[in-house]
C-alpha cells in the first residue's frame, strides 16, 4: 500500500491517520530515510520539526530540491553543483513522460509550465513564483530556468529558425549580467544581492510551436539609496567597482578616474568575482544593442557620479551665504561638470541654494542651504541620475528582447522578488516587500484553494477544507480604502506638514485603533508600529517614513540635468514641460502627489492582475546558513525561514486535499481486479474455469498468474481494508 501511495498520509485529522501512523513510521524508519522523502506531504505529522529534519537529512546528502505539494523548496548549495544544472539533465526532464516522477528539481516545474503552455487543449500562461531571502538562491534559480527554457524552447526546431531563435534566446540570457552589473551590489547577506524585484515574461509563438520569441522584463523598487549611501561592510552597485577596475589606461584618463583615486561612494573596493566581470558586462550590453559608443557614455556619467560623491561642503559661517567647497572637492566639482557636461555655476549653485516660489505673484526666493541640505540635494541628484539611467536601460533592453506583439501568443513569468524581511529597524522599504509578500501569499493560498475546490467539484467530489490564515485583515490595514497605513503615510504627504515621527506613530494608533494585525511595540525607545504579517510581527520604525514615502526631487536639479550637453543625459532628462511639472508636483506644489506607496502599489496591482491570468507556481528559496558555507544547516535559521514563507502551511493545505491524483483510467487498470476478486469471492467459486462465464471480463489470466496475483493482493488486503474505512 505504501508503494502505491507513494508514503502519502491519508486523511487530514490526526485520529483518521492512526491506521497507517504504524506503517509510515515503520517506513520513515529512522533519520537515514528522511532524506529519501521527496515531498513534504509525506512528513508525519506534519510539524515545523519534522519538516525541518527532512530537509536537514536530505540537505546533507546533497539533495537540494524536496516538494512540498504545491510548492518546490530549494536548498541553496552554496557550492558549484554543475552535473545538477547541465544541458544533458534539462533535455532529460524535457523528454521525461512524466517529469515529476522524477527527482525534485527546478526543471520539472520548468517542464510543466512549458508543457502547459503550449498544450493543444488548454493553452494558459504560466507564471513562476521565486521566493525567498536575500542570499537564497533566487536569482540563481530564475537564471537557471531561463537557461532551461532557452535549452529546450529551441531544440525542436529547424536549423534555419533555430539560428534566430539561438539570438533571442542568447540575448535575453544577456540581460542578466547587465541587469545584474547595474542592479546587484555586495551586500552583508549576499555577494551579488538583487537590489530591485524583477518580473520577465517569456514570450512563446505558442501552442503548437515551442520557441521563445522574446521576453519582457519589469522591475520593481530599485534600492537607489544605495548609490549614494552605503551603511558599513556593504558596496556601491557593482557596475562602479567594474569600471574602476575593468577600464583601460585610455578609459581612465576618459573618465577622470586614475588608479588607485578614492571615492566616498565607493567603499571596500577590494575585488569580488561579480565585480570582476567588466568585459562580460560590456559584451552583453553589445548583444543587447548597445553600441560602444552609448557604453562610454553611460560610463562617463557613472564616474562623473564617482566624483559627486567626493562633493564635500563645510558648513557656512553666514547664513545668508552658501556653504563651501572642502577643498580635496574642487577638483572633483571641475571633473564632474566635464563628465556630466553641465555648467559649472549652475551645478553649484543648484546644490547650494534653494529656490523658493511664494506670494500670489509666485516671486521666486534664493535661500543658501545649510551643509546638510547640501549633502542631501547632492545624494538626490545622484540617485535621480542612477534610477532614469537604471529604466532607460530596461527600457532599451526591452526593446531589444521584446518580440513583435505578432510574434507571440503565450508566456511563462518568472517573479524574483524580496522575500520577507524583518530586521532590527524595519522602515518604508521593508513594509512595500512585506506588502507585496502578504499579496503573493494571498494569491497563492486563494489559487491553489480554488484550483482544487474546483477540481473537487468536477469530480462531485465532497469536501470541506481546513482552515487557513487568511490574511485578508493584514491586508487591509496596510493598504485597505478609505483608511489604512498607506492611505495615511499618502495623506501626511499630501498635507505636507511637518511632523514627527512620534505624531505619525499616535496617528496611526488612533485612525487604526481595534484593527487585528495592528500592535504595539511597548519595548521600542523608536516612534514605530507593529504589522502582525502571516509570517510574524514586524516592528516598523515611523521616522523617516514620510519622507521617504515622498521622496522628493527639488525641480531645480531636474533642471540642472536638462542643461546638459551629453547625449545620454539629454536622453535621460528631456526639456519637457509635462515631465517638469511631474518633478515639481512630487518636489514641493501641492499637486496630488505621487508617492513612492502609491506607484508601488498600482505596480503590484498591475502585477498581481498578470499573475492571476496565469496558472502559478512556486519556488521557495531556503538559505542554510547565513555564512554561505556548503553543508551547513543552521536549524534556527532555516526555520525561521520556514516560517516567514508560511511552508508548514502551504503542506497542511496541500495534504489537506487528497494526496493521491490518478486518472480514472490508471485507477481501473490496477484495481479492476479487486472488483473482479469480490465478485467471484461474493459468489462462493474461485476457479478460473469459473472466471470463463463472465462475459464482459479481459480475457481469463493464466492459472499461475492469478494465483500469484490474488496472493499479493490478500497479502495487503487488511492494510485496504483499514484504509478504505478511514477513507469512509
Ligand atoms: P538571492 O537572489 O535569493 O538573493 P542568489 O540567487 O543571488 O540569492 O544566490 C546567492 C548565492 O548563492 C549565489 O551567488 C551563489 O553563489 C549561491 N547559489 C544560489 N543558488 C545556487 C545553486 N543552485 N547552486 C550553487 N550555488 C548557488
Ligand atoms: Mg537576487
Amino acid at each position: 500500500l505504501l508503494a502505491e501511495v507513494n508514503g502519502h498520509s491519508l486523511g487530514t485529522d490526526a485520529q483518521s491517520r492512526e491506521p497507517l501512523r504504524g506503517d509510515l513510521q515503520n517506513f520513515l524508519g529512522g533519520e537515514t530515510l528522511l532524506h529519501q522523502l521527496d515531498d513534504l506531504t509525506k512528513v508525519n505529522p506534519v510539524t515545523l520539526e519534522t519538516v525541518l529534519r527532512c530537509l536537514q537529512a536530505r540537505y546533507m546528502t546533497d539533495t537540494f530540491y524536496t516538494n512540498a505539494g504545491c510548492a518546490l523548496v530549494a536548498l541553496n548549495p552554496f557550492k558549484p553543483v554543475p552535473q545538477l544544472y547541465s544541458p544533458e539533465l534539462m533535455r532529460e526532464y524535457h523528454a521525461a513522460p512524466q517529469p515529476q516522477k522524477l527527482k525534485p528539481h527546478i526543471f520539472t516545474v520548468g517542464e510543466q509550465t512549458y508543457r502547459n503552455v503550449k498544450s493543444l487543449i488548454e493553452p494558459v500562461n504560466q507564471s513562476i513564483v521565486v521566493s525567498g531571502e536575500s542570499g537564497a538562491g533566487k536569482t540563481w534559480t530564475s537564471r537557471c530556468l531561463m537557461k532551461f527554457y532557452a535549452v529546450v524552447a529551441s531544440s525542436s526546431t529547424s536549423w534555419e529558425s533555430h539560428q534566430v531563435a539561438e539570438r533571442i534566446e542568447q540575448r535575453i540570457l544577456n540581460s542578466n549580467p547587465v541587469m545584474e552589473a547595474f542592479g546587484n551590489a555586495c551586500t552583508l547577506r549576499n555577494n551579488n544581492s538583487s537590489r530591485f524585484g524583477k518580473f520577465i515574461q517569456l514570450q512563446l509563438n505558442g501552442p503548437r510551436a515551442q520557441q521563445m520569441t522574446g521576453a519582457a522584463v519589469q522591475t520593481y523598487l530599485l534600492e537607489k539609496t544605495r548609490v549614494a549611501c552605503q551603511t558599513s561592510s556593504e558596496r556601491n552597485f557593482h557596475i562602479f567597482y567594474q569600471i574602476c577596475k575593468g577600464a583601460s589606461a585610455d578609459e581612465r584618463l576618459q573618465w577622470h578616474l586614475p588608479e588607485g583615486a578614492a571615492f566616498s561612494w565607493l567603499p571596500n573596493p577590494e575585488w569580488t568575482l561579480e565585480e570582476d566581470c567588466f568585459e562580460v558586462t560590456r559584451e552583453a550590453m553589445l548583444h543587447l544593442g548597445i553600441d560602444t559608443p552609448t557604453q562610454n557614455n553611460i560610463f562617463k556619467v557613472l564616474a562623473g557620479l564617482l566624483h559627486l560623491g567626493n562633493m564635500q561642503f563645510a558648513d557656512s559661517e553666514d547664513e545668508a551665504q552658501p556653504c563651501q567647497l572642502m577643498d580635496c572637492a574642487k577638483w572633483s566639482v571641475k571633473t564632474l561638470a566635464s563628465l556630466l557636461q553641465l555648467p559649472r555655476d549652475t551645478l553649484l549653485e543648484t546644490l547650494r541654494i534653494r529656490t523658493i516660489k511664494a506670494g500670489r505673484q509666485q516671486q521666486v526666493f534664493r535661500k543658501p542651504c545649510s551643509r546638510a541640505e547640501c549633502d542631501t540635494r547632492r545624494d538626490c541628484l545622484a540617485k535621480l541620475v542612477y534610477a532614469r539611467l537604471f529604466d532607460w536601460l530596461v527600457s532599451v533592453i526591452n526593446s531589444s528582447i521584446c518580440a513583435d506583439p505578432n510574434a507571440w501568443t503565450t508566456f511563462i513569468g518568472l517573479l524574483d522578488v524580496y522575500g520577507f524581511e524583518s530586521f532590527p529597524n524595519n522602515s518604508l522599504e521593508q513594509l512595500c516587500i512585506n506588502y507585496a509578500n502578504e499579496k503573493l501569499q494571498q494569491h497563492f493560498v486563494a489559487h491553489f484553494l480554488r484550483a482544487q475546490q474546483e477540481e473537487y467539484a468536477v469530480e462531485g467530489l465532497e469536501w470541506s477544507f481546513v482552515n487557513y490564515q487568511d490574511n485578508q485583515s493584514c491586508l487591509d490595514l496596510i493598504e485597505g480604502s478609505p483608511i489604512s497605513i498607506c492611505s495615511l503615510l499618502n495623506e501626511e504627504c499630501r498635507l505636507n506638514r511637518p511632523s514627527s515621527a512620534a505624531q505619525l506613530q499616535t496617528r496611526i494608533e488612533s485612525v487604526l485603533a481595534g484593527r487585528p494585525c495592528l500592535g504595539q511595540n511597548k519595548l521600542s525607545r523608536e516612534p514605530s508600529f507593529i504589522v502582525v504579517h502571516y509570517a510574524g510581527p514586524v516592528c516598523y520604525h515611523t521616522a523617516g517614513l514620510v519622507e521617504k514615502n515622498k521622496d522628493p526631487v527639488p525641480p531645480e536639479l531636474t533642471r540642472l540635468l536638462q542643461q546638459s550637453q551629453d547625449p545620454l543625459l539629454k536622453v535621460l532628462f528631456p526639456t519637457n514641460p509635462k515631465e517638469n511639472s511631474q518633478e515639481e508636483s512630487s518636489g514641493q506644489s501641492r499637486a496630488p502627489v505621487l508617492t513612492v506607496v502609491s506607484k508601488f502599489k498600482a505596480s503590484l496591482e498591475q502585477l498581481l492582475q498578470v499573475l492571476q491570468s496565469t496558472t502559478p507556481h512556486y519556488i521557495r528559496c531556503i538559505k542554510p546558513n547565513s555564512h554561505g558555507q556548503a553543508q551547513t544547516f543552521i536549524r534556527e535559521e532555516v526555520l525561521s525561514q520556514l516560517e516567514a514563507c508560511g511552508l508548514v502551511e502551504t503542506i497542511h493545505i496541500s495534504a489537506a486535499g487528497f494526496p493521491i491524483r490518478v486518472s480514472h483510467q490508471n485507477f481501473v487498470d490496477r484495481y479492476e481486479l479487486l472488483r473482479r476478486l469480490r465478485l467471484r469471492a461474493s459468489s462462493g467459486l474461485h476457479s478460473p474455469s469459473h472466471a470463463k462465464g463472465h462475459s464482459k471480463g479481459p480475457p481469463p489470466a493464466k492459472e499461475a498468474t492469478l494465483q500469484s496475483l490474488l496472493q499479493d493482493i490478500l497479502h495487503t488486503l487488511p492494510i485496504l481494508t483499514r484504509a478504505a474505512a478511514t477513507l469512509g
